[in-house]
């Protein structure tokens, strides 16, 4: 399969990316320019036709704003922040989004300053967040729970959607990897990578009765 050559290739990040990106457009391509044959030959159902190439065109926006922002040069702008004011930030902004699947989002533990990059920290939590609401089919919490572990702090980030299979836990965060219709599958990736700026750590886990939880381990 195309994996397993790239696996046994060992491409480049940059190279798997790029592989990545022309499959990821190509379809889209490929799919609107049929589309626009048929219409062009005259057929009926034209509305259906033109939602199907709008979606198409979306996802691609969709993939290129968010490689715009991978391919941005990023400037760590490193201080002591507060956990909580970044977490109520991120809360109030998708606070919309999780009200219209009344999902509620709670915030649990005390605050802490931690030293890092204020926007980058805060798109790691929307990333999260947004994974989480998107995965709940129906209405139940997410928590956000702060906690001191030894040197480090410790965040989980708790769902009650239908958790990850075991067979793609760890493909998560390989770019272009989704499950979602109208995914990007960069968000994940984006996310490891703004962690690993911080030297911390994502891990994550099955939840005891439901959904999953993701752990970012972050250094003191
Ligand atoms: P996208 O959201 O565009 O699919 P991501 O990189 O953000 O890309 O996530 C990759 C995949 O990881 C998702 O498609 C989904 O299958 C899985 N995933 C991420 N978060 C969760 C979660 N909280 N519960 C279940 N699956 C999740
Ligand atoms: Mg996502």
């Amino acid at each position: 399969t195309e994996e397993m050559m790239i696996r046994s290739e060992k491409m480049s990040v940059a190279g798997q990316l790029a592989a990545g990106i022309a499959h990821e457009i190509r379809n889209p391509l490929t799919s609107i320019k049929g589309f626009l044959q048929l219409l062009q030959a005259g057929v009926n159902r034209k509305d259906v036709y033109y939602k199907i190439m709008i979606d198409e065109i979306e996802k691609m926006e969709t993939i290129t704003s968010e490689l715009l922002f991978i391919s941005k040069p990023l400037t760590d702008k490193k201080q002591e922040e507060s956990l909580l004011e970044m977490l109520e930030d991120v809360m109030e902004l998708l606070k919309p989004q999780a009200k219209l699947k009344n999902i509620l989002l709670e915030v649990d533990g005390e605050d802490r300053l931690i030293y890092c990059d204020r926007s980058q920290l805060k798109q790691v939590f929307i990333n999260i967040i947004k994974n989480a609401i998107e995965a709940m089919e129906e209405a139940g919490k997410i928590t956000v729970l702060i906690q001191n572990v030894d040197t480090y702090v410790q965040i989980d980030i708790s769902d009650e959607g239908p958790g990850i299979d075991e067979e793609v836990i760890h493909k998560l965060g390989e770019p272009f990897f989704t499950t979602k219709q109208q995914g990007t599958g960069l968000g994940l990736m984006i996310t490891k990578q703004l962690l690993e700026r911080h030297n911390a750590k994502l891990d994550i886990l099955q939840n005891e009765i439901k959904g999953s939880t993701f752990r970012i381990v972050f250094p003191t």
